[in-house]
C-alpha cells in the first residue's frame, strides 16, 4: 500500500542515548526542487506525486519533519587516511527513520547537508549544490550498474548560499541506505572501552544485515566474516567497472557492504592501476589498485574494535580475527577474477583464462586504452571481421590487440556458445555508459554557474540503462577530449 507521507519503522533510533544526539534538520531558506527518483519513491512505498509536491519539499528541504521520524545525528569515529579520529558522526546529516521498503528490506532515510549537529566539528552542516549532484549522479549510476549503494531518493536547493572556496548555492540531498552502520561506528565504541554498546551494536547490526551470523558459534566473529565477503564482493564490483572511490576511510565504509560517501570519487577513462582523482589523496592511498588492500586495512579496524566480543581471551580473539582477515586476498581475488574473466566472456576463470584476462589489461595499462570502450568493443570483435577495429583502434599499437585477440577467439573456439548470445552476454557485464568525470563536471557546472539542470537530467537519463547501446547518445560514451579532461576531484564538502 503505498501511503503519502513515508511510515517510518525506527529501530536505530531505540538504542541508548549515547549512539546518537537527537536533532532536527535546520530549516532552510528557499526550499527548491531538482529531482524527485520517482522508481525508488514507489519502492519505499512513497507517494512521488506527494513527495514531488509541497509537503513533500518541505520534508526534503528538512523545513517539515514528518510525524514518525526520530530525527538523529548518529555518533561514530574513523581513520581518515590511516589516522584515528574518536568523534566524527553525522555533522551535516540526520537520519530522518527507518522505512521498511515494498520488498520488506528496511532502509534509513537520511538527509545530507541538513544543518548542523553536535558533530560538526566547526564545519557549517550544509552541502553544495556541487557534491550534491555529484552523489546524485554517481550512486544512481553505480544502482543501474548493479553494484550495492546508498541511492538518491531527492535534491533540492535551500535558497541559501554556502562558503567552500566561494559562495555556492546549497542543496540538500535525501538518500537511502541499508543502515547507515559504519565501520567508524564500532571504533567510536572501541576507543570508549564502552563493550555494552558494542555488543548493542553488533546485536543490531547483526539482525539487520546479517541475521545467519546470529546462529554462529561466535556471532561477532561470523560478522566480520560476514562485513569482509560483502566488502570483497563490492571492491572487485568496483573495480571490474572502473570505479575509484577516492575516501575509502573507515568512516566510508558501510559494514551492509553499499558502497557510501561519494566525495572525490571518479571513474577511469584510460586504464591506469595507479590512477587517483582525488585533490587530497597525495600519497595514492586510495588509489584505483590499492583499494582491495585499504579494504583488508578497513576489515582489520573493525576487527579490533570486535575483539572483546570474539573472545575474553585477547589473543584467541586475535588469532580468530587474524584468520578470518587472512581469507579476504583469497576471497577478493576469486571474485575479481572471475569478474575479468565473464569481462572477455570466459565462463569459467580457470588458470589459463584468468593469465589471458590479465594479459589484455597488461595491454590496457601499458597503452592507456580507454578502460570502459576497450571491454565494450569485444562485443563486436567476437568474429575478428572488419567490426574488430573499434577494439584495435583503441591501442597506440593496434598490432598487440590483435595478437592478443587472435589467442582470445582460439580460446574461445574450444566453448561451444551462440555468437549472438556470446555477445549479449558481454554487454551485460561491459557497460557502454559509465559517469565519465568531464561529463560529471559539466553537469555541475551548468547547474552552479547557470541554474540549468538540462544536462543533469539528460545525463541521469543515459546512465539509467548502462548497458544499453541506446543510440543518438553516443557522444555520452566517449571519454573526454584531451582540453576536457578532467584530472582531479574535490571532497564532497
Ligand atoms: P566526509 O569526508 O564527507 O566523509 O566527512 C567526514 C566528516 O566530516 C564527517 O563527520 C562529516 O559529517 C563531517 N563534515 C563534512 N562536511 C561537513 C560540513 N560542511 N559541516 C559539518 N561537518 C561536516
Ligand atoms: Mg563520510
Amino acid at each position: 500500500m503505498k501511503s503519502a507521507a513515508p511510515a517510518f519503522d525506527n529501530t536505530f533510533a531505540r538504542l541508548p542515548e549515547r549512539f546518537f544526539e537527537r536533532r532536527k534538520p535546520a530549516p532552510v531558506a528557499a526550499p527548491r526542487l531538482i529531482r524527485i527518483n520517482r522508481p525508488l519513491a514507489e519502492e519505499l512505498g512513497i507517494d512521488p506525486d506527494w513527495l514531488a509536491g509541497p509537503e513533500g519539499l518541505a520534508v526534503l528541504a528538512g523545513n517539515d519533519v514528518p510525524e514518525a521520524a526520530e530525527p538523529i545525528a548518529q555518533a561514530y569515529a574513523g581513520h581518515q587516511f590511516g589516522a584515528l579520529v574518536p568523534q566524527l558522526g553525522d555533522g551535516r546529516a540526520v537520519l530522518l527513520g527507518e522505512i521498511v521498503d515494498v520488498h520488506g528490506r528496511r532502509r534509513d532515510l537520511q538527509l545530507k547537508g541538513s544543518g548542523r549537529t553536535a558533530f560538526s566539528r566547526g564545519g557549517d552542516g550544509r552541502a553544495g549544490l556541487g557534491p550534491v549532484l555529484r552523489e546524485y549522479v554517481v550512486s544512481e549510476a553505480m544502482a543501474a550498474l548493479g553494484i550495492p549503494t546508498t541511492r538518491a531518493l531527492a535534491a533540492v536547493m535551500t535558497g541559501e548560499a554556502v562558503f567552500r572556496d566561494r559562495p555556492v548555492p546549497g542543496a540538500v540531498l535525501a538518500r537511502t541506505a541499508a543502515s547507515h552502520i559504519r565501520v567508524g561506528t564500532f571504533e567510536y565504541f572501541a576507543i570508549r572501552r564502552d563493550v555494552a554498546a558494542l555488543r548493542l551494536l553488533t546485536d543490531h547490526a547483526i539482525a539487520r544485515h546479517y541475521p545467519e551470523a546470529a546462529q554462529a558459534e561466535r556471532p561477532a566473529l561470523a560478522f566480520l566474516a560476514s562485513v569482509a565477503a560483502a566488502q570483497a564482493a563490492l571492491i572487485a564490483k568496483w573495480m571490474l567497472v572502473g570505479f575509484i572511490h577516492g575516501v575509502m576511510n573507515t568512516d566510508n565504509t558501510a559494514i551492509s557492504g553499499e558502497t557510501i560517501d561519494y566525495g572525490p570519487c571518479a571513474f577511469m577513462d584510460g586504464y591506469d592501476p595507479g590512477a587517483v582523482f582525488s585533490s587530497i589523496d597525495h600519497g595514492g592511498r586510495y588509489a584505483y589498485g590499492n583499494q582491495p588492500r585499504i579494504a583488508q586495512w578497513n576489515l582489520a579496524r573493525l576487527a579490533e574494535a570486535l575483539l572483546p566480543l570474539i573472545d575474553h581471551d585477547q589473543d584467541r580473539a586475535v588469532a580468530l580475527a587474524t584468520a578470518v582477515l587472512e581469507e579476504f586476498p583469497r576471497r577478493f581475488e576469486a571474485a575479481i577474477e572471475a569478474g575479468w574473466c565473464r569481462k572477455i566472456a570466459l565462463p569459467e576463470a580457470t588458470g589459463a583464462d584468468v593469465a589471458l584476462a590479465l594479459d589484455l589489461l597488461r595491454l590496457m595499462a601499458e597503452q592507456r586504452a580507454d578502460f570502459t570502450l576497450t571491454f565494450r568493443a569485444l562485443g563486436d570483435a567476437l568474429t575478428g571481421k572488419a567490426s574488430g577495429e573499434a577494439a584495435r583502434n583503441l591501442f597506440d599499437d593496434p598490432e598487440s590487440f590483435d595478437a592478443w585477440a587472435a589467442r582470445w577467439r582460439d580460446r574461445l573456439a574450444a566453448l561451444d556458445a551462440d555468437p549472438a548470445d556470446r555477445r549479449a552476454a558481454l554487454h551485460k557485464v561491459n557497460p557502454r555508459f559509465i559517469p565519465r568525470n568531464h561529463r560529471v563536471e559539466a553537469v555541475i557546472t551548468a547547474a552552479v554557474e547557470r541554474e540549468d539542470f538540462g544536462p543533469f537530467e539528460t545525463l541521469l537519463g543515459v546512465l539509467a540503462r548502462p548497458y544499453d547501446d541506446q543510440p543518438g547518445r553516443d557522444e555520452y560514451a566517449l571519454p573526454p577530449r584531451p582540453e576536457e579532461r578532467v584530472t582531479q576531484t574535490f571532497c564532497g564538502t
